[in-house]
């Protein structure tokens, strides 16, 4: 099991990359940090891996002690494997060559058996003599998935590895990657800016912001419970209505009575903030409410509506595409929140 306990880390004196950062990660389990360019995530990474010293807190890996202030196990001790974003294959090797790389330590025998089991986990074994040029953009972050796969990693840290790949691609490689970080059983710390990406691979997700960790929850958790705005303004898409809360724990808003359980408990009168997630708006041709569609986006099997309510809000359907409404057009509506996310109104 991974544990960063308050780690801290700045790379000029008061200039805080990661502040008191702490997460717990399970054995097996893929986690995911998510964040806005700048925020720290590739910092954490690299406190995690050993290329950065942590000046306050602590990173310990099954028990053992990576990093703490003034303890410090060098990289290659760590038995950590790490993805770039650039994949950074070596050109003049062969796909082979490449995986073979970090296997230096093993009888050759070893070696051959691991580097066949792997070209067959990643689906390559057809190409082990091509060369890195030789092969597409998934090809190659495949090898290099082998490459830090092969020496049997105790964790992976992966840095935003699809970011260079094209939707499609990205899309099927995902898949993949998920199947064979499973069927290996790695323990794998990710970085994405992406939370499609992110809820597609992980079962831990954090958010970070200005070097903190704003949360660090199941996937399920964190969409559904978000703590701040920022989490919740980040990890999917949502419009916030204006409501009052009951004293029954329902929101009153313009689009009637939301429902829901809450994780926080709320205040009966207080005017709040209601997040609606595209799927919280139901849209019900027997509905007497009804919203303007402003906005209408095809996503192959269900449309993303951007409508405008009476009172001026916009809120978000996400609606089976067999209901294609031009905007301009009114449409009924009601809501389907299954979980409340309500905070303090902002004025
Ligand atoms: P992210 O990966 O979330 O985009 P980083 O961890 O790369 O964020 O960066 C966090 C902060 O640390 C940023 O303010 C960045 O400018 C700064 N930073 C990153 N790397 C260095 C470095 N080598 N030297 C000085 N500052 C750095
Ligand atoms: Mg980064």
């Amino acid at each position: 099991m991974l544990e960063v306990s308050d780690v801290s880390h700045a790379y000029e004196p008061g200039a805080w990359a990661v502040r008191e950062v702490s997460l717990r990660l399970e054995a097996g389990r893929i986690g995911c940090l998510l964040g806005p360019s700048g925020c720290g995530k590739t910092t954490l990474l690299r406190c995690i891996a050993g290329f950065e010293t942590v000046a306050a807190g602590g990173v310990r890996l099954h028990g053992e002690v990576l990093a703490e202030p003034g303890r410090h196990m060098p990289p290659e001790k760590r038995r950590i494997g790490m993805v770039f974003q650039d994949y950074a294959l070596l050109p003049h090797l062969s796909v082979t060559g490449n995986i073979e790389f970090g296997l230096h330590a093993l009888p050759r025998a070893e070696r051959r058996r691991r580097v066949e089991e792997m070209l067959e986990l990643v689906g390559l074994a057809e190409h082990a003599g091509a060369y890195p040029q030789e092969l597409s953009g998934g090809q190659q972050q495949r090898v290099a998935l082998a490459r830090s796969l092969a020496p049997r990693p105790r964790l992976l840290l992966m840095d935003e590895p699809f970011a260079h790949l094209d939707p499609a691609l990205r899309e099927r490689l995902l898949v993949e990657v998920k199947q064979i970080l499973r069927q290996l059983g790695t323990t794998v710390l990710m970085v994405s800016h992406d939370p499609l990406e992110a809820f597609a691979l992980a079962d831990r997700l954090g958010v970070m912001r200005e070097g903190r960790l704003e949360q660090w929850d199941d996937s399920y958790v964190l969409y559904h419970q978000p703590v701040n705005r920022f989490v919740a303004g980040f990890v999917g898409r949502g419009a916030w209505l204006k409501g009052i809360v009951r004293g029954d724990g329902g929101i009153d808003t313009e689009l009637g009575v939301a429902r829901g359980h809450s994780a926080e408990s709320l205040r009966p009168g207080a005017q709040v903030d209601l997040l609606l997630r595209p799927d919280d708006v139901l849209h019900d041709d027997a509905c007497v409410t009804t919203a303007r569609v402003v906005e209408r986006s095809f996503k192959g099997s269900e449309f993303l509506y951007a409508l405008a309510l009476d009172s001026g809000a916009r809120v978000l359907a996400s609606v089976p595409s067999h209901h294609n409404h031009a905007p301009g057009e009114r449409i009924g509506i009601r809501l389907a929140t299954e979980h409340l996310v309500a905070f303090a109104a902002q004025v």
